[in-house]
C-alpha cells in the first residue's frame, strides 16, 4: 500500500498567473505541512504556465508540478481530471486541496470517488491533530447556522476550501523550491462534455470579490432603481463595489454577478455595509468574512442588528442620501 504523504494544492490560473484563491490554499496547505513536517506540493496545469509555477513557490510550496498540455487550454473536466488523477496516483499526497470554486466544486467530488475515499467541501478552516496526524475540519452545517468539526480516517483525503476563509503568505521570491515539468498523457478521446463558447462575463468597476469595501442591497431596496442611484452614488464615493441579497437578483433588479451569500459569492472586504437586508443565516455566510459590518435598516428586530458592529436604525431613503452628502463634505474639506 502507498504511504501518503504531504498536502498538494490543485491550483487554478488566471490570466497566466496564480489565481486567488490558489495563493490563500498555498496558505493554509504550509499550516498543515509544518504541522506535519512534510512537504507542500501545487499542481499546476494548463496549456502555458509561465511564472505562475514560481509565483506558487514565492507563496509557500516546496514543489510545483507543471502539466503543460494543449488540452488544458480552458477548464475542461474531463482533461483536469485526467492530470489531477494521474499525478495523485503517482505521488500519493495525504491531502489534497481544492477551491470551493467552479473548478473545485467539479473535479473535488469526481476525484474522491476515483479514490474511493472521503470528501469534505467549503472548509471554513483546517488543522492537524498532533497525536493522530488526522486532518481536522470545520465546515458550516444547516445552511451556515452552525459549524461541524470533523474528521475522517480515510486517506486520501479531498477537501475543498472556501473563498476568503484562508489567508495566504506574504509573498516572498526568495523562497526556494523545486518546479517540476511533468508529462502527463492526456487521452482527447475520453471527452463526455464539449465547450462550444466562453462568454466572459463584463467587469463594471471595481470586482465584488476583490472589493476593499462593498455597498449591498437588499430586497427593502424595493426595485432596480436605486441600485443604480442611492447605492451607486455611496458606492462611487467610497471607490467601492455594489453588491445585493438573492431577492433583487431574483427579482431581476440586479445582475446575478452582484448576488451575495451561500448561494451566492463570498466576500470578506474590509468594510461591508449592508442596507435593506434583514440578515438571513444564507446572507450572513456570504459576508461573515467582512472585517466590520455596518447595518442600515428601518427594523429594529431585524437580524442584521444581531451581526452587525455598527447599526443605523433608519429608512434608507433618509439615512443613505444623508450619509453619503456628509462623506462628501468630509472628503471636500
Ligand atoms: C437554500 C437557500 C439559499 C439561499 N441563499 C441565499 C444567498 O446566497 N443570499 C441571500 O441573500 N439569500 C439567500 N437565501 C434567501 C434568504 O433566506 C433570505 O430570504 C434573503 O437573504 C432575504 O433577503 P433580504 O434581506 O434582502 O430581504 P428581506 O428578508 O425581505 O429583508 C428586507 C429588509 O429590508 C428592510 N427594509 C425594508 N424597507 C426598508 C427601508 N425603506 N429602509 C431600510 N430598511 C428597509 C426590512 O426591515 C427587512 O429587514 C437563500 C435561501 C435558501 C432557502
Amino acid at each position: 500500500m502507498a504511504e501518503y504523504k504531504g498536502i498538494l494544492v490543485c491550483g487554478e490560473l488566471a490570466d497566466e498567473k496564480l489565481a486567488s484563491i490558489t495563493t490563500e490554499l498555498l496558505g493554509c496547505g504550509r499550516k498543515l505541512a509544518n504541522s506535519l513536517q512534510e512537504d507542500l506540493s501545487c499542481l499546476l496545469a494548463s496549456d502555458a504556465i509561465g511564472e505562475a509555477s514560481k509565483e506558487a513557490i514565492a507563496f509557500g510550496a516546496d514543489k510545483v508540478y507543471a502539466v503543460e498540455h494543449p488540452a488544458l487550454k480552458e477548464y475542461q473536466a474531463d482533461f483536469y481530471m485526467q492530470a489531477i488523477e494521474k499525478l495523485v496516483k503517482e505521488i500519493s499526497p495525504r491531502t489534497i486541496l481544492m477551491g470551493q470554486t467552479f473548478m473545485g466544486r467539479d473535479l473535488a467530488p469526481r476525484l474522491a470517488f476515483r479514490l474511493g475515499t472521503s470528501l469534505a467541501t467549503d472548509c471554513l478552516d483546517l488543522s492537524i491533530d498532533p497525536e493522530t496526524k488526522l486532518l481536522i475540519q470545520t465546515r458550516p452545517v444547516y445552511g451556515g447556522n452552525a459549524q461541524a468539526i470533523f474528521t475522517s480516517e480515510l486517506v486520501p483525503q479531498v477537501v475543498t476550501v472556501r473563498t476568503k476563509a484562508m489567508s495566504p503568505l506574504d509573498r516572498d521570491d526568495s523562497r526556494k523550491g523545486e518546479v517540476v515539468p511533468t508529462k502527463i498523457d492526456i487521452d482527447t478521446s475520453k471527452v463526455m462534455t464539449k465547450i462550444l463558447e466562453t462568454v466572459k462575463e463584463e467587469a463594471v468597476g471595481i470586482k465584488l470579490e476583490d472589493a476593499p469595501v462593498i455597498v449591498c442591497g437588499g430586497r427593502g431596496m424595493g426595485g432596480p432603481e436605486p441600485f443604480k442611484t442611492t447605492l451607486k452614488a455611496l458606492a462611487d464615493l467610497l471607490h467601492s463595489a455594489v453588491g445585493s441579497s438573492r431577492p433583487p437578483v431574483d427579482n431581476g433588479w440586479v445582475a446575478e454577478s452582484l448576488h451575495i451569500g451561500l448561494t451566492g459569492k463570498i466576500v470578506a472586504p474590509d468594510i461591508y455595509i449592508a442596507i435593506a437586508v434583514s440578515g438571513s443565516s444564507q446572507h450572513i455566510a456570504g459576508c461573515s468574512g467582512s472585517k466590520h459590518l455596518i447595518a442600515i435598516n428601518k427594523d429594529p428586530e431585524a437580524n442584521i442588528f444581531r451581526e452587525a458592529e455598527f447599526g443605523v436604525l433608519g429608512k434608507y431613503e433618509e439615512v443613505v442620501p444623508a450619509f453619503t452628502n456628509k462623506l462628501k463634505e468630509l472628503l471636500a474639506g
